[in-house]
């Protein structure tokens, strides 16, 4: 670097700005920023990178550039984007910049041909290239292939994802059913497992990897769909602005006449779980007196308020349909999945009271007994039989030596309500558990040569509060970086030095620490998360106090009382902890954690919904693995830890384990424009 010379110089606010250096000191360079002449500025010599001789003009691969460092990448990136080239690669990895709105032909029946069994380079940068790429390695190589998508939520993910199925199938299908079938498959899974958050009105709430199975001739055979635990603490409460599981709106508004008869269904907020979430329910750049005309329209007097003007519910409800038909479903089928997920709403509006006795307990109020009704008939169960389960529960007593003895316990109304919520949560998984393997079904090989898999997960997520479900998703996303460090980074540095090549050592900031600070054995997060579970009166402040004692001079771990960050000043360190990701600092609130670690239903209201009259939702328990599991644990101890399940999916999953896949899988990476 020079005087005279263009180099990025960091910016508040921006990152990066332009500017020329215009004096070398010793430890720091003077520069004058192009667009405010005169205004010099000093910078340490580490933040200051070249930059291209003309920084209007964009290549397709960054490792194309003159210069490739911080500031040249996203300045290429930024300059394709304005140019709508959401597209760019570094190498074989692609980066991907969300345009928001639908880019004429990028996506065409004719730009799917053009790239067909094109060489990665050789035409603009695709996702559609990468597909092909992948395919093409699985000819050649004879092995499966894995395509990983990251990024953070609203980067894009699952839309590339899409658009990776749209091609394979297009493109080496038999044009058979199957192949529609694969693509079709989404709107379902979508409609059960996204909602809207802040950060995306289709967000991902649960992790996937879809196979695309292929025979000896490299033909499509047919698909195969794993998923990663569902975010249920969703299905009973939603922050702010946030909303439940699209299904819920998309039956209320598009449910046929006899649909919301037979299933008792009304206005969205009518119900719990639906209505403590959303409360903007009008674009924000509507004037007050838009949202007034709003309220009083007859749409809005027929949806209810929760109505959200940014989601069509009522299309969405006939598409979804459409997307079931094509996959197979018969009507008995589609009617089965929404008796479920009306049952579950019906199940939310049941309330409990005092009974003022003295042996304490509770009962149900007056009003709650039609909703008791509606969901009994709707799950197939007892009504008596499910009003005692959700407030008694059964234990075994030892006491007095009169082993097996069993007893019901009164509840309190608050433990009534966590019972009936873990109802709810345990129902509404085990039906998505239904509703991949039923889309599983759509889609059968009998063999198959090898498969190309996509891996999309929840994106990396910081909100102003944060609580175990981002704690959770943050912990998967800093897993996949740590895979992408190991086998992007490490490894091709490990082979530049065994074959002699004379290139830089590119530093990186290696994770393990971070990993290790949630999932280490008995010290980690999780395990003291588990602890605190397992004790007689578990409490999240002493969760948090035993965090910061545990790890008082970690790196990775701070307490948000000293932060200078605005948003966590009001957080105690009692109350919660920041944890420094690889995307960024996170303030975590410890409140709930205790409570959303735990799995487990109480074994009453298992036993109960297990022999229901209902053959469909029998099986859903029945076939849950879920299940399974609980009722072996239940019994004995109460408690299931959702965080352990989340870590065990991280060490066993096959596209991430390396021994599956040497060629390392082809990486997307998402980005989103604020
Ligand atoms: P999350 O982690 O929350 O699931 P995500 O990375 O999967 O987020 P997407 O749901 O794929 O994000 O994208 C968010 C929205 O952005 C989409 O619903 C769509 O409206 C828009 N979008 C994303 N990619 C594109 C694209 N290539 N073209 C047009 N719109 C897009
Ligand atoms: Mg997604």
């Amino acid at each position: 670097m020079e005087d005279g010379k263009p180099v990025w110089a960091p910016h508040p606010t921006d990152g990066f700005q332009l500017g020329m250096i215009v004096d070398i000191g010793a430890g720091a360079l003077t520069i004058e920023p192009f667009n405010r002449k005169g205004k010099t500025f000093l910078a340490s010599m580490n933040q200051v990178f070249p930059a291209e001789e003309d920084v209007n003009k964009h290549m397709e691969d960054n490792c194309s550039l003159m210069y490739l460092n911080e500031g040249t990448l996203l300045n290429n990136v930024r300059v394709r984007y304005s140019k709508d080239k959401i597209y760019t690669y570094v190498a074989n990895i692609l980066i991907a910049v969300n345009p928001y709105y639908d880019i004429p032909k990028l996506y065409a029946p004719e730009t799917i041909k053009s790239y067909q069994g094109r060489s990665l380079g050789t035409l603009p940068p695709h996702v559609y290239a990468i597909a092909d790429k992948a395919y093409r390695d699985m000819r050649v190589l004879k092995m499966s292939q894995s395509i990983i998508v990251s990024g953070e939520s609203g980067a894009g993910k699952t839309e590339n994802t899409k658009f990776v199925l749209r091609y394979l199938t297009t493109s080496y299908g038999t044009g058979q059913d199957i192949d529609e079938r694969i693509v079709q498959a989404n709107p379902l899974l979508e409609a059960f497992g996204n909602a809207k958050t802040v950060r995306n009105n289709n967000s991902s709430r649960f992790g996937k990897f879809v196979e695309i199975h292929f025979n000896e001739k490299s033909k499509v055979v047919g698909g195969f769909v794993s998923h990663y635990l569902l975010e249920k603490s969703r299905i009973c409460m939603q922050s702010k602005e946030e909303r439940n599981y699209h299904i819920f709106y998309r039956l209320c508004a598009g449910a046929s006449e006899d649909i919301r008869q037979r299933l008792h269904l009304d206005s969205p907020d009518s119900f719990r779980y639906l209505n403590r979430g959303c409360t903007r329910y009008f674009a924000s750049k509507d004037t007050d007196k838009q949202i007034m005309q709003n309220r009083k329209s007859p749409e809005h007097v027929k949806l209810g308020a929760l109505k959200d003007p940014l989601l069509d519910d009522q299309g969405d409800f006939n598409r979804m349909c459409g997307a079931m038909k094509k996959i197979g479903l018969d009507d008995t089928e589609k009617l089965d999945l929404f008796r479920v997920v009306a049952g579950v709403l019906h199940l939310g509006n049941i309330d409990f009271e005092e009974t003022g006795s003295t042996s304490g307990g509770c009962i149900l109020m007056n009003q709650s007994s039609q909703k008791l009704a509606y969901c009994a008939d709707l799950l197939g169960l007892d009504q008596e039989d499910l009003r005692v389960s959700l407030t008694t529960r059964v234990m075994l007593t030892t006491a007095g030596g009169a082993k097996g003895t069993v007893i019901k316990v009164p509840l309190r109304v608050e433990q009534a309500n966590n019972a009936r919520d873990a109802m709810a949560k345990a129902v509404y998984s085990c039906l998505f558990d239904h509703v991949v393997r039923r889309v599983n079904q759509c889609f059968p090989f009998k063999t198959s040569s090898n498969f190309i898999g996509v891996l999309d997960i929840a994106g990396f997520e910081y909100f102003e509060h944060n609580s175990f479900e981002q704690f959770c998703i943050n912990y998967c996303n800093e897993k996949l970086q740590q895979f992408f460090n190991e086998r992007i980074l490490k490894e091709e540095q490990e082979l530049y030095q065994r074959e002699g090549l004379g290139v830089n050592e590119v530093h990186y900031v290696d994770n393990q620490d971070c990993i290790d600070l949630v999932e280490a054995k008995l010290v980690g997060i999780l395990d003291i998360l588990d602890e605190e579970n397992r004790l007689p009166q578990p409490s999240d402040h002493h969760f948090a106090n035993t965090i910061h004692s545990q790890h008082k001079d970690h790196f990775r771990l701070t307490v948000p009382r000293k932060s200078k960050l605005a948003v966590h000043r009001n957080v105690r360190d009692d109350e919660g902890f920041i944890v420094r990701h690889f995307a960024g600092a996170v303030c975590y609130e410890t409140i709930q954690f205790v409570e959303k670690n735990n799995d487990a239903l109480h074994m009453s209201l298992e036993s109960l919904v297990c022999e229901s009259k209902d053959k469909f939702v029998r099986e859903l328990f029945e076939n849950s693995n879920n299940s399974k599991d609980s009722k072996q644990k239940a019994g004995k101890l109460s408690f299931i830890s959702v965080g352990n399940k989340f870590k065990q999916m991280h060490t066993e999953h096959p596209s991430l384990t390396s021994c599956h896949i040497s060629p390392p899988p082809v990486f997307v990476y998402g980005l989103c424009v604020p």
